[in-house]
C-alpha cells in the first residue's frame, strides 16, 4: 500500500477530521501513487491516520475517504451515499418537491462528488482525481442506491484542471431529455439538464425562495441575476404586483417566461430584461426607477481568495444600487455564493454600501444554503451561501 507520512506537528488536522491535507503538510510519499488512487495517511511517528486519495497536481495532496481502517470497495460506497441521503430523508418531502442535491461532495463525506435529483434523473459532477478514480463503483452504488439508472454527467467544472482530470459532460446511463419538469414548493420548473449552468437548477436557493416569497404580497419586485426564475416564479405565486427579472443569459429568461406560462402566471405584470446587472441597474437608477423589494443573486464573484478585493468592490457596487432602487421601507434580499466571502466581510460590505447610498437599514433575516447542502462541522469551507434580508428605513 501507498503511504503519504505526514510532517511532524501536523497530525492535528487529520485528527480534527478535516478532510483535506495540503501539500504542505507532507513530509514524504512512499510508493508511486497515481492520480487518484487511495494512499495510507502516517503520522510522523508511525501511527495510522486513514486512507485517502492522493491528488498529485493538486496542492490539495490528499482527500481523505475515512479516518478508520476499512476497504475502500463497492460496499464502502454503497453505504456513504445511502447515509448521504438518509442525512435528507427528513426534508425530502416527496409530495411537493422532486428536486434536491443527494450528495454535496466532502460534507457527506464523499470529497468531490456532487449528486443532484431532478425527478427521474440524477446528474452527477465530479470534482476531485479521487471520485474520478472510483467513478465506476460510483455510478454503481447510486444506481442501486437511489433504484434510478437515468444518469448524466456535466464534470465541466475549471477546477477539475488542478487535479489533472479533463473536462466530461454526456450520458452515463439511462435516458436523458434535454430538458426534465421539476416540482418545487407547489410550483414547476422546466430544467435544461445538459446546456444550462450549474447542474440546471439553482437548488441551493429553495428554502431562501420560500422565506422572500413571503415578502412579495402586493409589492413591485425586482429580481435581479433571476435566472430561469426561481425567485420570480415565487413572487408572482405570492401575489407581487408587479415583476422585473433581469439576467444577462437569453436562454435562462427564456425558460424563465416558459416557466411562468407553466404555472399559470401569464397575467401578472412582468417585464423581462435582458443584459448586464451592473449596466441595467444603473439605467434604472438614472430612470429614478423605484421597487418594493429587489433581489439580488449574483454569480459566484470570488470563486478563491485571491479574487476577494475585486469581488468585493462587485458586491458593493450593486449593492449600493440595489439600496438606491428601494421605496423608504423596502426590502433589499442580497447573496453571495463566494466561498472566499465570509459571512462577516459579506455584512460588511452590505453596510458600506447602504453608507454610500444614504440609506439607514437593518437586518430582518440572515440566510443560509439550504439543507441538502450541508456543511459538515469538520468542514467549514462546505458553506458557501450567504444572504441578507435588510430593511430600508
Ligand atoms: N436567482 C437564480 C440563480 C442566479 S445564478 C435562481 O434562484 O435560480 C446567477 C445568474 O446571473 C445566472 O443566471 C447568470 O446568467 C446571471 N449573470 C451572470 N453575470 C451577469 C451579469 N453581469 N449581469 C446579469 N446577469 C448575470
Amino acid at each position: 500500500m501507498n503511504k503519504v507520512i505526514l510532517k511532524a506537528g501536523k497530525e492535528k488536522i487529520v485528527n480534527r477530521h478535516h478532510p483535506w491535507i495540503f501539500s504542505g503538510a507532507i513530509d514524504s510519499v512512499i510508493g508511486d501513487p497515481e492520480n487518484g488512487s487511495q494512499v495510507h495517511i502516517i503520522g510522523s511517528n508511525g501511527n495510522f491516520f486513514g486512507i485517502g486519495a492522493f491528488s498529485p497536481y493538486s496542492q490539495i495532496r490528499v482527500r481523505m475517504w475515512t479516518f478508520e481502517n476499512e476497504k475502500i470497495d463497492q460496499e464502502f460506497f454503497d453505504k456513504r451515499i445511502d447515509r448521504s441521503i438518509k442525512r435528507r430523508s427528513y426534508l425530502m418531502d416527496k409530495d411537493h418537491d422532486s428536486a434536491w442535491r443527494l450528495i454535496h461532495a466532502e460534507s457527506d463525506q464523499i470529497p468531490g462528488l456532487i449528486v443532484d435529483q431532478y425527478s427521474d434523473v440524477l446528474v452527477v459532477q465530479i470534482l476531485s482525481s479521487g471520485s474520478e478514480f472510483y467513478r465506476p463503483l460510483l455510478m454503481d452504488s447510486l444506481r442501486k442506491v437511489t433504484g434510478i439508472n437515468n444518469i448524466y454527467e456535466r464534470s465541466d467544472l475549471d477546477v477539475r484542471k488542478l487535479e489533472g482530470l479533463k473536462e466530461r459532460t454526456g450520458t452515463v446511463s439511462g435516458n436523458i431529455p434535454q430538458e426534465i419538469l421539476i416540482n418545487e414548493g407547489g410550483y414547476q420548473f422546466i430544467v435544461d439538464l445538459q446546456s444550462s449552468q450549474k447542474t440546471g437548477f439553482y437548488l441551493d436557493q429553495r428554502i431562501n425562495r420560500r422565506i422572500i416569497a413571503e415578502y412579495c404580497n402586493n409589492k413591485d419586485i425586482l429580481d435581479v441575476f433571476s435566472f430561469t426564475g426561481g425567485f420570480s416564479i415565487y413572487a408572482a405565486g405570492n401575489n407581487a404586483k408587479k415583476i422585473v427579472s433581469l439576467d444577462s443569459s437569453a436562454e435562462a429568461l427564456a425558460l424563465a417566461k416558459r416557466n411562468q406560462a407553466l404555472n399559470g402566471f401569464s397575467n401578472n405584470e412582468h417585464e423581462w430584461i435582458e443584459g448586464d446587472a451592473f449596466q441595467g441597474l444603473r439605467k434604472m437608477r438614472d430612470q429614478n426607477r423605484k421597487f418594493d423589494l429587489v433581489i439580488l443573486d449574483p454569480p459566484k464573484f470570488a470563486p478563491t481568495a485571491a479574487h476577494v478585493d475585486r469581488a468585493a468592490r462587485a458586491y458593493k457596487d450593486i449593492n449600493l444600487l440595489g439600496f438606491k432602487l428601494l421605496n423608504p421601507g423596502g426590502i433589499l434580499v442580497t447573496f453571495s455564493c463566494s466561498g472566499g466571502i465570509h459571512e462577516s466581510l459579506f455584512q460588511k460590505i452590505v453596510s458600506d454600501a447602504a453608507l454610500d447610498a444614504g440609506a439607514y437599514a437593518t437586518i430582518l433575516e440572515r440566510l443560509f444554503q439550504g439543507p441538502d447542502h450541508p456543511v459538515s462541522l469538520t468542514f467549514p469551507e462546505g458553506g458557501y451561501l450567504k444572504g441578507l434580508i435588510c430593511l430600508k428605513n
